[in-house]
């Protein structure tokens, strides 16, 4: 099945390797984001705490500086910014995204605070010639 959107997508072995390697760097950085959420995080139910809070952790682990552009908890979009994203930032613009850790990181946390599946998707990257990095979250039902 995966195969066939790869075909369908038109994409060559080198690059269906590399859409497989992203996919498992951002479950990574998923998996990596729960345990953030369960180390340092747990029990805080207010979002601006929490996001306080977990700036302070990120920043601290020298990831960069998150700052949230938008939260609309009813239509389940949560859109958030990564200063100094430690994976790409200085990097020339090679127009592409590269921060799937980061995004992985951004749902993981999400998902521990909404105990709902969270998906992220980048849409903004210094590699993509972009001045910060920029993840939009979309909440599963
Ligand atoms: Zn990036």
């Amino acid at each position: 099945m995966e195969n066939l959107i790869l075909a369908q997508l038109g994409m060559g072995k080198e690059e269906e390797n590399q859409a497989k390697a992203n996919e498992n760097i951002y479950l990574v950085g998923k998996a990596v984001g729960g345990e953030i959420g369960r180390a340092f995080l747990s029990g805080i139910d207010d979002l601006n705490e929490y996001v306080t809070k977990l700036k302070e952790i990120l920043i601290n682990l020298k990831v960069g500086v998150l700052k949230v552009v938008s939260a609309d908890l009813e239509k389940g979009k949560i859109v958030v910014d990564i200063e100094e994203c430690v994976t790409c930032v200085g990097t020339p613009n090679i127009g592409r995204h590269i921060c799937y850790f980061e995004g992985g990181l951004v749902a993981g946390i999400l998902k521990f605070f909404l105990k709902k599946e969270v998906a992220a998707v980048e849409v903004k990257c210094c590699a993509n010639g972009d001045s910060v990095c920029g993840f939009e979250a979309t909440v599963k039902e």
